[in-house]
């Protein structure tokens, strides 16, 4: 870091091949396959806009669903190429073919500011193996790449990393932002920083913890992995709440370094547990809250934070200048227990002199459903890509990408 940037090179009359996250959900309506969300097609619009204000030749690619390097009519991207025109008012050709003759003559027929849009590179089987019969041949259409799929960037496939060993390589303005944020912000923050992790296993998330526990003020834990902290640090039992005996001395280990480092490290001290729980049918039995620093019964288990935790980290939140959060603080697929993710998201959104960064994941799910996502800073597209970014493990799709 920091990588060069569509507004760093010459662009104008370019072929350039950009990488976009065009990964939407479809569903089957009258034999016909449509699309039911297209925040993914939104999103890459600045960049897609900015390339043709340059008089670049835009070729697009991305992936789509899983269809495991074949061929399926259902996982086409064709329905992707009339949406994308009705957002950026020019025609948007598609070409049946990712790579080859048929797709070369229709890159090479390309007006500067015309659009082309590929066909979904992983129903080539190369495409995950990082293929570079397949990663030439999408360069060959091209004569700049361009990553803007920062979802995608912590795989190193043909089109997210294998093609830039062949063509000039440099980031689109989606991309830009969320290294802006999910890095570059993070290694110099506005203090205090307050980082806030939640979701179910300690295990997935050990590498954020001990990475940030480098660089944060305060350390903030909710959610399922919160049990195991409790355990140790409260001395109370847990009842059924999520838990392994692994996970004791991964957890102990991060308590011991926010210790070393004068790092706040703070975990729920109340909880609302049920007696019964169906995830699939989104049913809990019986619910109520447990009392400060109180055990958890046998045969019960915790599915969000309580009241008093919300008053704690809420505290926390309201004194910092940076945010960044991953991780509900309980099982808020489910409505009864979706009351502490959404309050914390509250306290983020009053905070309007912090930076408040949305990590990835199911935070962005729960800002979304609680409609505060015009109150956060910044909203990472990414799951495992932001994950890994916020562990500072080097991402494939960044790595191809030219230096400044
Ligand atoms: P992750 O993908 O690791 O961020 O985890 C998100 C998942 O954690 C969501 O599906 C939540 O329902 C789940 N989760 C959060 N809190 C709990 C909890 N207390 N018990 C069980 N699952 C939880």
């Amino acid at each position: 870091m920091p990588k060069k940037t569509i507004r760093d090179i010459d662009l104008s009359n370019k072929r350039v091949l950009v990488r976009v996250d065009f990964n939407v959900p479809l569903e089957e309506k009258d034999g016909q396959m449509v699309i039911t969300d297209a925040t993914r097609i939104q999103e890459t619009l600045p960049t897609i806009k900015a390339l043709l204000e340059k008089g670049a030749k835009v070729i697009l690619c991305s992936h789509l669903g899983r269809p495991k390097g074949q061929r399926d009519p259902k996982q086409s991207l064709a329905p992707v190429a009339p949406a994308l025109s009705a957002l950026i008012g020019v025609p948007v050709a598609f070409s049946e073919e990712t790579t080859g003759p048929v797709a070369k003559a229709k890159a090479e027929a390309l007006p500067a500011g015309g659009v082309l849009l590929l066909e979904n590179t992983r129903f080539h089987a190369g495409e995950e193996k990082n293929d570079a019969e397949l990663a030439k041949g999408l360069a060959e259409l091209a004569e700049v790449f361009v990553n803007d799929a920062f979802g995608s960037a912590h795989r190193a496939h043909s089109s997210t990393a294998g093609v830039a060993d062949h063509l000039p390589a440099v980031s689109g303005l989606l991309m830009e932002k969320e290294l802006a944020y999910l890095h570059d912000e993070l290694e110099n923050p506005d203090r205090p920083f307050v980082v806030i992790l939640g979701g179910a296993k300690v295990s997935d998330k050990i590498g954020v913890i001990n990475r940030l526990l480098e660089k944060a003020d305060t350390i903030i834990i909710g959610g399922g992995m919160a049990y195991t902290f409790r355990k140790i640090v409260q001395g109370i039992s847990i009842g059924k709440s999520l838990y392994k005996p692994e996970w004791e001395p991964i957890a102990q280990a991060a308590l011991d370094k926010a210790k070393e480092r004068g790092v706040k490290l703070l975990i729920p001290v109340d909880a609302m547990i049920t007696d019964a729980f169906d995830f699939d049918a989104k049913k809990l039995g019986t619910t109520k809250y447990t009392g400060v620093n109180e055990s958890i019964p046998d045969g019960w288990e915790g599915v969000d934070i309580g009241p008093e935790t919300v008053k704690l980290f809420s505290e926390e939140i309201a004194k910092a200048r940076t945010v960044i959060w991953n991780g509900p603080m309980g099982v808020f697929e489910i409505k009864e227990a979706s009351k502490g993710t959404f309050e914390i998201a509250e306290a983020m959104a009053r905070n309007t002199s912090a930076k408040n960064i949305i990590g990835g994941g199911d935070s962005v799910k729960a800002v979304k459903k609680a409609k505060l996502g015009d109150k956060m800073t910044f909203i990472s597209t990414g799951g495992g890509a932001s994950l890994e970014l916020l562990e500072g493990k080097v991402l494939p799709g960044v790595a191809c990408l030219q230096e400044k």
